[in-house]
């Protein structure tokens, strides 16, 4: 696997290389050529003719149904962290594999049985976390999945991630906070945008718009996701852990208790951070309906680093454990 993973990247790398110095466009837009290149084989006629050769010859070398789809996710990851190294901002990073695996298998965990949903994920970026969430699922072939994302390049990288693993996910290349043309779904999975939001006509339609400047993306993007989930549906969110001590703390704490359940809060390991103030915690909230409940416990953990599989194990036994008692 690794391999192949390797062949695959150094093809789309070298690939990437080529169109950007042609064409003069930074790498991860070299990418999504690249990308598409590979899924669709498909040559423009007006290329000047060495440039035409030259990729025509890169085409020759390699064949996608040779390599499994999660070799494809894997290494087109690769290049986009390539890609994002050094030049984008860091909101943009990718949800790592671990976390969008953990929050796969919790998912997994509170829908239970449930023959068929839907999943939604309002920042969806590259679609990493969508997919890590996506692939975890027994229930795939029922599951209906969407995203919606405001950068152009990432939504473009999403929509290639999708059509290279040969799975489908309807995406809306939008501002999330403005009105979504999509019915409430099952479940939200996000990787939360941190900051404060710029437009404050668009703020002013939430409860959680800030009284005075600009309000915190992240409490928006909270509160947008709740109204886009049915009642009794669970939100699953990486926040800063810090969540609850900004500013606005109290106005977030008495939205959520009038629609939500709060459900857990698991730190992500400390590991994973530079520093405590940048750590963050996967936030999981219900929203609330007729036969809601808040939970007798709130799912409270601090999660060891994900390569420690001993501690891993025991923490997986306390959730069985939490799981048990609720139930
Ligand atoms: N989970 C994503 C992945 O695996 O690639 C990464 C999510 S990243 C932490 C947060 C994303 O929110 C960024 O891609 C950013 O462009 C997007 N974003 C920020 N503000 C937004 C808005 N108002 N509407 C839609 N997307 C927004």
């Amino acid at each position: 696997m690794e391999q192949q993973i390797e062949k695959l990247f150094t093809w789309l790398d070298e690939t990437t290389d080529m169109i950007s110095e042609e064409e003069d466009v930074p790498y991860l837009d070299g990418l999504i050529a690249s990308s598409e290149l590979l899924f669709y084989r498909d040559l423009p006629e007006d290329l000047e003719s060495t440039y035409y050769n030259k990729l025509q010859s890169q085409l020759d070398m390699i064949n996608l149904s040779d390599f499994e789809v999660e070799v494809r996710r894997k290494a087109l990851q690769l290049a986009i962290l390539k890609g994002m190294k050094g030049q984008t901002q860091q909101h943009h990073y990718i949800t790592p594999d671990t976390v969008g695996m953990f929050i796969g298998y919790l998912v997994q965990r509170f829908i239970g049985d449930k023959k068929e949903y839907t999943l939604f994920d309002p920042a969806c970026g590259t679609a990493n976390l969508l997919f890590a969430v996506i692939n975890q699922q027994e229930q795939k072939d029922s599951l209906v999945a969407y995203g919606s994302e405001v950068d152009p390049t990432l939504i473009r990288l999403a929509y290639i991630n999708t059509n290279l693993q040969e799975k489908q996910i309807e995406y809306f290349h939008q501002d999330s906070l403005k009105p979504i043309l999509l019915e409430p779904v099952d479940v939200v999975v996000s990787d939360l945008p941190v900051g404060y939001y710029p437009d404050d006509t668009t703020a002013q339609a939430y409860d959680l718009k800030a009284e005075d400047g600009h309000s915190y993306s992240h409490h928006l993007f909270i509160e947008q996701s709740l109204k886009y989930t049915k009642d009794g549906g669970y939100l699953f969110f990486v926040v800063p852990s810090l969540l609850f001590e900004s500013d606005q703390k109290d106005q977030l704490q008495s939205f959520l208790k009038e629609h939500a359940h709060i459900v857990g809060l698991l730190q992500l390991p400390e590991t994973m951070f530079k520093n405590e103030n940048m750590r963050k915690s996967i936030f999981i909230i219900q929203k609330k309906g007729e036969n809601t409940r808040d939970p007798k416990k709130v799912m409270l953990a601090d999660l060891p680093s994900f390569k420690d599989a001993k501690a891993m194990d025991s923490v997986l036994q306390q959730l069985n454990q939490w799981f048990k008692n609720e139930r």
